[in-house]
């Protein structure tokens, strides 16, 4: 639907139907046959860390460039938890405002060669004035990101989602992937009674915010998925460990089997605030 994709010709890979995992092989025939001029890795919904060096091999292979568009992870990767594809790529772009948990923003990093075509077309090509205010916050955000305690705070990421799918996968949920290797996870809901769009709204009014999301292959429509997606930064930041983010799986779980039941999801609510009003945002 964006801009973008109806003024470049994209071919697209897949991941695997069964494994929901990317198959390079696939990705190598693909790019054989097309032989496209830039090969982009970087998603929104996979929760497995990629394979950046196979990637730059299938394009030094068909003399692509490669781009790594890490806007969710790039936290996990400036915390040194998930591969780097910086010294790998040829241009990386991430948002400031996911994992990197700085001001809603972005920022490009290239090779020394697209430098000058990048920043034409950046300015005067499609930016206006810049931003201070946002540019002061970026700043404080990278100091954030290089300290120790981002380290950790990333490590806690990732431990508490493979808490939380741990324990949504032990109450019969299909976890895509079987699990995951970074902060967030899409829950398959097709063996439940619920689509994703009644379970969005049966969170939303226990106090738990998350996206409906398609699954691969999905025979459900976009607005109204088979599908959810659960991430694990916001409550890390409250200081909650993997202990709460189990618990937090069993009110996901209530809250899903309870959808319609005002009475049950109220109760549910205040379970959920009890334990928020345990980790406040700022103290
Ligand atoms: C979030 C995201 C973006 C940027 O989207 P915003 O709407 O600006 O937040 C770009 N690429 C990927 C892969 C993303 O996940």
């Amino acid at each position: 639907m964006n801009f973008s994709g109806l003024n470049y010709n994209f071919a697209q890979y897949e991941v695997d139907e069964k494994t929901c995992r990317i198959d390079m092989n696939k990705v190598r025939e693909i790019a054989l046959r097309e032989k496209p001029r830039m090969i982009i890795a970087g998603f929104s919904a996979y929760s497995r860390d990629i394979d950046w060096k196979a990637f730059k091999s299938i394009a030094d292979e068909v003399g692509a460039v490669t781009f790594a568009d890490i806007a969710h992870i790039a936290g996990l990767i400036a915390g040194k938890q998930l591969e780097n594809p910086v010294p790998v790529f040829d241009i990386v772009t991430t948002t400031t405002h996911k994992t990197l948990r700085g001001p809603r923003g972005a920022i490009i990093m290239s090779k020394a060669a697209f430098q000058k075509d990048l920043d034409r077309t950046v300015f005067p090509g499609i930016q206006g004035g810049p931003h201070d205010h946002i540019n002061a916050a970026k700043a404080v955000c990278f100091k954030e990101a290089l300290k120790p305690e981002f380290q950790a705070y990333a490590k806690q990421v990732i431990k508490n989602a493979q808490a939380l799918a741990g324990e949504l996968m032990g109450r019969g949920y299909r976890i895509l992937t079987d699990g995951t290797d970074n902060h967030l996870m899409v829950v398959d809901l097709r063996s439940k009674d619920l689509a994703g769009k009644a379970a969005e709204i049966a969170l939303e009014k226990v106090g738990i915010s998350c996206s409906r999301s398609t699954i691969p292959f999905d025979t459900r429509k976009a607005l109204d998925p088979s599908g959810i997606r659960l991430g694990t930064p916001s409550l890390t930041t409250r200081g909650m460990g993997e202990a709460e983010a189990k618990l937090i799986g069993g009110f996901i779980d209530d809250a899903i089997m309870a959808s319609g039941d005002e009475a049950k999801l109220a109760k549910i609510h205040g379970q959920v605030q009890e334990l928020c009003q345990r980790f406040p945002l700022y103290v």
